[in-house]
């Protein structure tokens, strides 16, 4: 199985990139975020608590997230292998998330970042919070909370990664081609 990690703050191009690649190399995409979205669509009781968190831009708490984390890869384990966006975000997340794969016999082949400069963020979300109908896409403070929580909880990931060598950062400026070029040939070489 090829297992990549798609890292970055808010508005770097997980998704979009993810929904580029998870064809051409036949895996399955799970994003946390539409996971939580989905179920604040459907009222359900995980997504009345994801709410209370989402909608400051906070992180929802790491027992919530990795209890649901494991049962939709448990689900979908028939795959070549998945692309993770938006998790692991904090340290106890990258630890649940070796421990699965581990009890699955694979691993993480890559935490492949994302790098973009924050007044580049910030710009993108607010353009994508014109369509998107995201209460945290919909104002400049929310956004800025949500980089902010990036740097304080999930940055430090990238040491988690780069201790085991599998940590790759590519530039995700300019445009959605080039960062799917630069992504390609770092998965490629896996
Ligand atoms: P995203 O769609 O990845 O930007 O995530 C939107 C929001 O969902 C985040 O700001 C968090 O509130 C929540 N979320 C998504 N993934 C996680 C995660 N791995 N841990 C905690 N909260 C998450």
């Amino acid at each position: 199985m090829k297992n990549i990690v798609l890292f970055g703050p808010p508005g770097a191009g997980k998704g979009t990139q993810a929904e580029i690649i998870k064809d051409a190399y036949n895996l399955f995409h799970i994003s946390t975020g539409d996971v939580f979205r989905y179920n604040i669509k459907n009222n359900t009781s995980l997504g009345i608590l994801a709410k209370q968190y989402m909608d400051k831009g906070e992180l929802v708490p790491d027992e919530v997230t990795i209890e649901m984390f494991n049962e939709v890869v448990a689900s979908n384990l028939d795959c070549n292998g998945f692309i993770f966006d938006g998790f692991p975000r904090t340290t106890s997340q990258a630890m649940a998330l070796d421990h699965l794969m581990n009890s699955n016999n694979t691993n993480i082949s890559a935490m492949i970042a994302f790098e973009v400069e924050d007044s580049i963020l910030i710009s993108r979300l607010i353009k994508r919070g014109e369509t998107s109908g995201r209460v945290d896409d919909s104002n400049e403070s929310i956004i800025k909370n949500r980089i902010k929580e990036y740097y304080k909880k999930t940055a430090i990931l990238k040491e988690y990664y780069q201790k085991q060598d599998r940590y790759y950062g590519i530039n995700g400026e300019g445009k959605i081609e080039e960062t799917s070029i630069r992504l390609r040939k770092v998965i490629d070489s896996l």
